[in-house]
């Protein structure tokens, strides 16, 4: 069986631990590679190569470190299809899906090449008779990044154009379930120029994150994956010193107001709550339809279900693959019992689709389940399938307070033709990201992606502006040129005129 390494110091690096755990093309269920899982030494040599590179990193010109970025736009461009087939081979999602979560990466590469003018700092001249005060930002040193299993391709692009453009040096630890697609861009990188140990991979699980996490020559850690992880993350990161950002969960609502466009809207949660099989973290999970959009928009979608192709995701007609793992789609079934059982309609049934029993892949169908209620373990877990859930309310009110009471704020969307309501709804609505007649919001790569409450832990959002002011410190110097004329001594504190 093919074994998937590490990366360190520019070259692949068998794993040494004896350790490894198996990687599923979740189509066939077949298991596919087994992934080495890194023990401490493994980890400290990649925080170690990443250190010896640093150096000489931060000190290359903003223009070489562009060019090498432009450089790496080119290859990932070129290779979009290529990466996506490794996305979908181990993650599932179908090959388009895959594509769009290279495109949106890409984009995070195409944000750095602009390094040189997001580095740009302040100046102020004359701040004091003779005194020249100005602004730099700087990069940390040694930064991580641990990302989750649903973009294998696009998180990890979040995390490090940015850190390596601004001049960190920095260490990837992708999830154990897709490991692949991380090597692929490991050697595009070095193909680009990038120097060796700059970027490094290591493979592993919670022995990896835990070094990476109190190992004393990391500066920074950027975190995406599961609220619990995300919570611990933050907490241990932050107890040893380190930067921390870690985003986690999510419970994405839809408000659909009585007078939106009910085919627009059931266009709209179909696409957002069954592609990538749910496996998103900014899917839409809960439909809330208030007045008397609920009876409508619920046979509008469930009309849409039945259309939806199920497949191995390299055939091209298929809408919609398989979920990660066998135990994750079992338990992601187990939710339309417990929600019958709390009392809510279950208008479809995935574990009808003939793939659910009848293939060896990872396979579910999508569901729908009304009248949901905020008690019943569909609405207060993050089920992170393809499974939607309808509320039904009377009034804008309570819709709001559904979004704001939910303990996740990551996305959050309003569908209405009344531009006040959706005025209202952007200020009113307790999330990071918030859509009007948009149900994905992911913000573009020059702007910063991150959710509230229960869906991130720190106070910077991911890449985009906030992405390089995490990945830099600031400086400020105040500066004098000799003046024999001027210069006496003074005990007293400094001041401006
Ligand atoms: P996960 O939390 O299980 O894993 C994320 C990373 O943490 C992986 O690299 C994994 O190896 C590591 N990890 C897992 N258990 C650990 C432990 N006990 N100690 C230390 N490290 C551990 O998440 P996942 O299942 O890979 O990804 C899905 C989750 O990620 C969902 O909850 C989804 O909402 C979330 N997500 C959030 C965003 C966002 O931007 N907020 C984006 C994508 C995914």
């Amino acid at each position: 069986m093919e074994r998937i390494d590490h990366w360190i110091n520019g070259r692949q690096t068998p794993g040494l631990s004896g350790r490894t755990s198996p990687v599923f093309n979740p189509a066939t269920g077949a298991t596919t590679h087994e992934v080495t899982l890194a023990s401490l030494e493994e980890v400290d040599a990649a925080v170690a190569a990443a250190g010896a590179a640093f150096p000489v990193w931060r000190a290359t010109s903003l223009a070489k470190r562009a060019e090498i970025f432009f450089r790496i736009q080119g290859l990932v461009d070129t290779h979009r299809k290529d990466i996506a087939a490794i996305v979908t081979s181990q993650h599932g999602k179908v090959l388009s899906d895959a594509e769009g979560e290279v495109a949106r990466g890409l984009e995070n590469i195409e944000f750095a090449c602009g390094i040189p003018h997001l580095l740009k700092g302040g100046y102020t001249e004359q701040a004091a008779t003779g005194v020249d005060v100005y602004s730099i930002r700087q990069p940390l040193g040694v930064v991580a990044g641990i990302t989750p299993f649903n973009f294998p391709a696009m998180v990890p692009m979040w995390m490090f154009a940015n850190a390596i453009a601004c001049g960190n040096t920095f260490v990837l630890k992708p999830s154990e379930k897709d490991p692949s697609t991380a090597m692929y861009l490991a050697e595009l990188m070095q193909e680009a120029g990038l120097p060796d140990g700059v970027f490094n991979v290591v493979q592993g699980d919670k022995i990896a994150v835990d070094r990476i996490l109190e190992h004393p020559d990391v500066q920074a850690v950027s975190f995406v994956g599961s609220t619990p992880i995300a919570h611990y993350v933050y907490d241990t990161g932050t107890r040893n010193g380190k930067r921390v950002q870690a985003l986690g969960g999510a419970k994405n609502h839809m408000v659909v107001l009585p007078d939106a466009d009910i085919d627009m809207a059931a266009d709209a949660a179909v696409s957002a709550a069954y592609g990538s099989a749910g496996e998103r973290c900014m899917a839409v999970s809960v439909v809330v339809a208030v007045g008397d959009a609920a009876d409508p928009l619920v046979d509008a979608i469930n009309t849409r279900l039945g259309k939806i192709t199920i497949g191995d995701g390299t055939n091209p007609d298929a809408e919609m693959g398989p979920l990660i793992t066998r135990e994750h789609r079992d338990k992601v079934a187990t939710y339309l019992d417990a929600g019958r059982e709390a009392g809510a309609t279950i208008v479809a049934d995935g574990r009808e689709h003939p793939l659910y029993r009848g293939s060896e892949g990872f396979f579910l169908g999508v569901s729908l389940i009304d009248d949901v209620t905020t008690d019943m373990s569909v609405y207060t877990d993050e089920i992170f399938g393809p499974v939607l859930s309808m509320m039904r309310v009377a009034t804008y009110e309570e819709a709001v307070s559904l979004v704001n009471d939910n303990p996740y704020g990551n996305g959050a969307a309003i569908y209405t033709r009344d531009g006040g309501a959706a005025r209202r709804f952007v200020f009113d609505a307790q999330a990071g990201m918030v859509g009007v007649n948009v149900p994905i919001p992911v913000p573009v790569a020059y702007y910063s992606f991150g959710g509230w409450k229960a869906s991130l832990f720190g106070d910077s959002h991911m890449y985009g502006p906030e992405g390089i002011h995490f990945f830099t410190r600031g400086k400020v110097i105040t500066e004098r040129w000799p003046d024999p004329a001027t210069s006496h001594v003074d005990l007293g504190f400094p001041q401006t005129r």
